[in-house]
């Protein structure tokens, strides 16, 4: 009987999981190596009494009123949105048994500002008249802002969807004269909730395959998928099983042979890296290329805060997910929020997420201060009628390097490396996406693809 070939996996985030699933369906035993407790990464389940890699919270500085069940709900490291362009994730969730159409809440795109000033809604009509229907009938648009928005989306989609590799999303919005007010109610939250990066330093080709693959999509394409289960829950979970998982162990030295591949001394037939260049560098540093280890070291990060409110009694907001405006003067720096309560389906519970992208002002100052500014933006936004109940506490969560920053030029290696039997992956290789899950999920497939043809 001949034995499966054996596979490491360095990282258990959603890039080496999805690695993993597709070595394990052709045969191959795999290990994974993951530095902390639980499978997902940068989008995994924290219980709300732990700490997680790069977590750092603020808590619970009120008394708890809520049923105590409650507590017991698991909270994300920061709230995610999935589009229905992510079609590898869609597929690899069916094909591990997870029911996407439960665990996933989707709706049609519809970007309804808190204070119900700004409403884009996408209609019920085929490509691409939902996307121009949509940006045509915006409210909170002036009829000119709503003709210079479809005239930048015809212009892009006529140049195939390229850009300026050089250029910022400034430029472009520059170029295709779009006005300040559309870009502060439009382009800057889509910017940054798909780069986290700002409209002045994001790369316009990144933003320009965002706005092809949601706004200009099929209708399914630009749905919005809420998850309706912690992040783990969703698939990571079910992806270890059958894999030899080694949770609490970081990875400190990979060597490479003709024949296979040591992590820290084991040998394996081959693996893969699937670490945030930050991690991998360290590891590759001793024996890879100059040029390998200059790119990975050129990557910068950008923090995203995400504040959980719980209330006293239970409370819906008009709709799962609205937009915040944003007033930096007066410390309203949320773009978003979401209705736990909605999105978990539980008519007992009152519990809001906020998300702040860019968040680099939250890593200074007082936390306390923070949460209390985003608490007053929200209050100040609520439309009228609408009284949020009493705040029981609160749970801040800043992911330090929630992503690398999506700048021009950016060097994003490939997957394949010089050795046979050693691939990349992650979010940040070259997938044509900016740092988001289906990028991740379809860089582990590639990764595992590479090592399956490469294996004897
Ligand atoms: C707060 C937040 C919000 C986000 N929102 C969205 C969103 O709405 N939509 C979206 O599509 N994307 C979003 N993203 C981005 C998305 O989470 C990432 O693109 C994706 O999770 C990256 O997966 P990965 O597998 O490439 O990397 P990671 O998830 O970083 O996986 C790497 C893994 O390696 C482990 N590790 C590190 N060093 C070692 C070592 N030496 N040995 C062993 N293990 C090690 C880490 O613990 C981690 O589990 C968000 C990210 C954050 C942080």
């Amino acid at each position: 009987m001949t034995h499966p070939h054996a596979v490491a996996i360095v990282g258990a985030g959603w890039a080496g999981l999805a690695a993993a699933t597709a070595l394990r369906e052709r045969g191959v035993a795999v290990t994974v190596f993951e530095a902390g407790r639980v499978p997902g990464g940068r989008a995994r389940r924290v219980m709300r009494s732990d700490g997680g890699a790069d977590a750092t919270r603020a808590s619970a500085n009120a008394p708890d009123e809520m049923a105590p069940d409650a507590f017991r709900l698991p909270l994300d490291n920061g709230q995610h949105i999935l589009l229905g362009a992510y079609t590898h994730t869609l597929a690899l969730m069916r094909r591990l048994g997870r029911d996407d159409r439960q665990l996933l809440l989707r709706l049609p795109l519809n970007l309804q500002s808190l204070d119900g000033q700004f409403h884009l809604r996408a209609p019920r009509l085929p490509a691409p008249l939902h996307a121009a229907v949509a940006l045509l009938s915006a409210r909170g648009l002036r009829w000119h802002d709503r003709f210079e928005a479809v005239r930048l989306m015809t212009a892009l989609k006529r140049a195939a969807w390229r850009t300026d590799p050089d250029a910022t999303v400034a430029d472009l919005l520059c170029a295709h004269d779009q006005s300040l007010h559309l870009t502060e109610r439009l382009w800057s939250p889509l910017c940054l909730a798909a780069l986290n990066t700002p409209v002045g330093e994001a790369s316009a080709q990144l933003f320009a395959h965002v706005l092809r693959d949601s706004l200009a999509g099929s209708r399914a394409n630009s749905d919005m998928l809420l998850p309706r289960a912690d992040l783990s829950a969703l698939w990571p979970d079910a992806a270890t099983q059958g894999c030899d998982v080694r949770y609490g162990t970081a990875v400190r030295r990979v060597a490479v042979h003709d024949a296979g591949v040591e992590i820290d001394g084991a040998p394996f037939d081959a693996a893969i890296v699937a670490l945030p260049p930050h991690a991998a560098v360290r590891l590759l540093r001793p024996f890879a290329d100059p040029s390998l280890i200059s790119a990975l070291d050129a990557f910068t990060y950008l923090p995203i805060a995400t504040l959980t409110l719980r209330l006293t009694t239970a409370w819906r907001l008009p709709s799962p997910m609205m937009m915040l405006i944003e007033h930096h003067e007066r410390g309203h720096i949320g773009q978003w929020i979401f209705d736990r309560a909605h999105l978990l389906g539980r008519d007992d519970l009152g519990e809001l997420t906020i998300v702040i992208s860019a968040a680099q002002t939250m890593m200074d100052g007082e936390r306390a201060e923070h949460v209390q500014r985003l608490i007053d933006q929200v209050r100040a936004q609520l439309p009228v009628g609408l009284a949020m109940p009493q705040i029981a506490s609160t749970e801040l969560i800043v992911e330090k390097r929630a992503t690398f920053a999506a700048t021009p030029g950016l060097v994003r290696p490939a997957n394949a490396t010089p050795w046979k039997r050693l691939a990349l992956a992650g979010d940040w290789t070259d997938t044509g996406y900016p740092a988001v899950l289906e990028g991740a999920v379809a860089s582990g497939q590639a990764a595992a693809s590479i090592i399956s043809a490469n294996l004897p």
